[in-house]
């Protein structure tokens, strides 16, 4: 059948065409010199991707395999860390340190709510034997934001390492690993970076690098001190997703060309597009003041069940969305607009919405919805996103 999907979901997300062309390659030897100048390449436009100078290194799994390469290579058994739990994802941080054994304190947040630097200035007061704070800088399962330079703030002077999870941040809103002081920034491919699943990204600030040689990691896979070591010599320690890769160098050539700032500005302009579309509606939103700029969670009215609409959005209008997780799974639809989409993909998601919200007996009243949330997109473009400004002491 010839449909042109609208995939509009928080990972994965569509693929340019030059990635695809990219992707499509033959196979070159990963261990040969032709690979190892991409990989030399590659290397300075991934640390302007990430904002700093320190080594980023190309892993062989999804985002999850990051996380738990951070964890496992950081932090000894009984050590303490703080996560923030905002939803699944803060979640998943806690289920990753509790299997390696590393003793959990949880900040567990109300979904939709951001958490604050005072919050976790306060929870190193009361465990003062805590070795690092874990958190997302966007929890993609609410659409939450959370405040990373003001966390930064709070741990560059404490022995308190800053961990992020970027998977929805990276590409998608500012996270500027060194300017914010974060100790490990990680990614995954298929979210803001328009690539397939499979390939993930993390960098490493010096003090954490210090931490991991104090711990001398075990791990025979995930060895983040070997992968270092391969890294510098521009390679990986085991055969490279070589194709993955590819597609990489085209992407950051995109980022490049287009620049961060213009990506930024993008992002921020349809975030604002989906909220104005979302609000005038009469919807309410997930993440009231504290958002993601590369998804929208939408509460569905009370007797709408989010997993028709989500349903009617696919089979009428080929608009692929996702539904919330865990306890918010048919109470929230989540309209993603990561990576490479654009202001017609938001009107097209706004629309489906819509009819799928009616299709499952919701009453929307708004005539003048899209028009709306276009003006919202133009004005946003216009003013710009907001800037982050140098941040000292709390
Ligand atoms: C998508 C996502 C993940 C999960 O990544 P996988 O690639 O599925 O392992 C983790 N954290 C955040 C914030 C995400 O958005």
């Amino acid at each position: 059948m010839l449909n042109k999907l609208k995939l509009l979901t928080p990972g994965p997300t569509p693929l340019p065409e030059d990635v695809r062309l990219a992707l499509a390659k033959d196979m070159i030897h990963h261990r040969k010199a032709d690979f190892v100048r991409i990989m030399e390449r590659i290397q300075p436009d991934l640390q302007y991707l990430f904002g700093t100078q320190e080594q980023v290194l190309p892993l062989s799994c999804s985002g999850t395999g990051a996380m738990y390469a951070a964890v496992s290579n950081l932090f000894t058994r009984g050590e303490k860390v703080l996560v923030v739990e905002g939803g699944k994802f803060g979640e998943r941080w806690r289920e990753i340190a509790l299997s390696q054994g590393l003793e959990v304190v949880s900040l567990v947040l109300e979904a939709g709510q951001a958490i604050s630097a005072a919050q976790v200035q306060e929870a190193l007061t009361d465990h003062p034997d805590t070795r690092a704070v874990l958190v997302q800088a966007s929890e993609t399962s609410t659409g939450v934001l959370h405040p990373i330079q003001d966390l930064g703030v709070v741990t560059k002077n404490l022995d308190v390492l800053l961990m992020v999870d970027g998977i929805s941040a990276v590409g998608i809103s500012p996270c500027p690993m060194d300017a914010w002081h974060i100790d490990c920034l990680l990614t995954g491919s298929q979210k803001g970076l328009m690539l397939p699943p499979g390939l993930a990204l993390l960098s490493l600030s010096s003090r954490a690098w210090d931490k991991v040689k104090t711990v001398q990691p075990e791990n025979f896979y995930f060895n983040l001190l070997s992968e270092r070591d391969k890294s510098l010599n521009n390679q990986t320690l085991f055969t490279s997703p070589v194709n993955l890769i590819q597609g990489l160098t085209v992407s950051l050539e995109l980022f490049r060309q287009t620049t961060l700032e213009a990506i930024y500005s993008k992002q921020w302009a349809l975030t604002q597009m989906a909220r104005a579309g979302v609000a005038s509606l009469g919807l309410e939103l997930l993440a009231p003041t504290s958002f993601t700029w590369g998804l929208t969670a939408i509460k569905m009215p009370p007797a709408v069940d989010g997993s028709l609409v989500l349903k009617v959005a696919a089979e009428n209008y080929n608009v692929i969305m996702a539904g919330g997780q865990g306890e918010l799974k048919k109470s929230i639809v989540r309209l993603g607009h990561m990576g490479h989409v654009d202001w017609t993909d938001v009107l097209a998601g706004l629309y489906a919405l819509r009819q799928g919200i009616v299709a499952a007996g919701g009453y929307l009243a708004s005539r003048t919805f899209l028009e709306n949330a276009l003006h919202a997109y133009e004005q946003a473009l216009r003013s710009g996103y907001p800037r982050c400004t140098e941040k000292e002491g709390v």
